[in-house]
């Protein structure tokens, strides 16, 4: 604990350094897990920079809501875009807040799925008998209580075979992840998808006992990472990134190209760039640890593959 405050500290004072850079809407979070994973002696270090306020947050270029996730509502909080699967902003916190989150200017606090005891989630859910899948987003759905998770769960209809959770709490705070959550995860009727969110090996350090849990319970393991500027665009750090999630029993699933929210646009890296990393990647590794390369478009019927 001494090691990870001191850590925190750090991090707090180095942000102090920057006042000006703060956006007091969305402030520095990082749970001390995640901060115990930082080199304080590296000033680029890739997990500090996706926590660590900059002031090229303030650069001009992108817009508020990159994905057009505020036409697709149908519901507080629900949010359809794709067939079969309908997705509910299920919480609006998060344990940690990264720099380049493409929600990190969503209106949650007139869009939660949870308030109203999923209401409005389960009349678009259990009306719509296409549905096979929901999704559980945010915000992060498990910063919920287990009894809110379980109020959902046992009202979705029969026609809704998995629930699919997107979480980083089990690699950035562990800790949160706790034998309720697990006894509900294994007491699940549907299918029981988590797409993890690791962007860097390093991320998994510490947390191979709660996903060992996880897939004990039988939550299916996938992760998503966002293709970032300084965090992960190198060949290695990506194919570093494949084989430490494999040996945790995650599968790689999306590589994203970054959304272009406004106040993030220090992290892009460009199509060309991606496509020369993916070739490299794929040159390399099983095809099944090669995550899919893809960009969001809004209107777009599915995450457009970038080939
Ligand atoms: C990303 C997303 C999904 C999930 O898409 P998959 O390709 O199935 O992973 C579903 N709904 C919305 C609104 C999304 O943004
Ligand atoms: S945990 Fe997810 S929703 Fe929360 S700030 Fe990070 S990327 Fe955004």
């Amino acid at each position: 604990m001494g090691v990870d405050q001191h850590k925190a500290d750090i991090i707090a004072n180095r942000e102090e350094a920057e006042p000006a850079a703060e956006d007091s809407s969305f402030p520095l979070r990082v749970p001390p897990h995640f901060a115990s994973l930082i080199d304080p002696d590296d000033p680029d270090d890739p997990l500090m920079l996706q926590v660590l306020p900059s002031a090229a947050e303030r650069l001009p270029g992108g817009v508020r809501d990159p994905v057009g996730d505020r036409t697709a509502i149908v519901g507080q909080g629900v949010i359809q875009k794709y067939a079969g699967r309908i997705l509910l902003i299920a919480s609006g916190a998060c344990a940690i807040h990264c720099r380049y989150c493409f929600r990190r200017h969503f209106p949650y606090a007139a869009e939660l799925a949870s308030r109203d005891g999923w209401q409005a989630a389960l009349r678009a859910t259990n009306a719509d008998t296409t549905l096979r899948e929901v999704i559980l987003s945010g915000g992060d759905p498990l910063m919920l209580s287990v009894r809110r998770l379980r109020e959902l769960s046992q009202r979705l209809g029969s026609h809704i075979h998995r629930l699919r959770i997107h979480s980083r709490i089990p690699t950035v705070e562990p800790g949160r992840v706790g034998e309720d959550l697990l006894e509900w995860i294994a007491e699940l009727h549907q299918t029981c998808v988590v797409v993890l969110h690791v962007n860097h090996a390093r991320e998994l350090g510490g947390s191979t006992e709660v996903l060992q849990q996880l897939r004990q319970a039988g939550a299916l393991l996938l992760n998503q990472a966002v293709l970032l500027r300084g965090v992960n665009d190198r060949a290695d750090a990506l194919e570093e990134l494949s084989e430490a999630l494999i040996a945790n029993g995650i599968l790689p699933y999306y590589l994203h190209m970054l959304d272009p929210v406004e106040g993030a646009s220090h992290f892009d890296v460009g199509e060309r760039r991606a496509r020369e990393l993916m070739h490299v990647l794929r040159s390399r590794l099983s095809g099944y640890l090669v995550p899919r390369l893809v960009r969001e478009s809004a209107g777009a019927p599915y995450k457009l593959p970038v080939l």
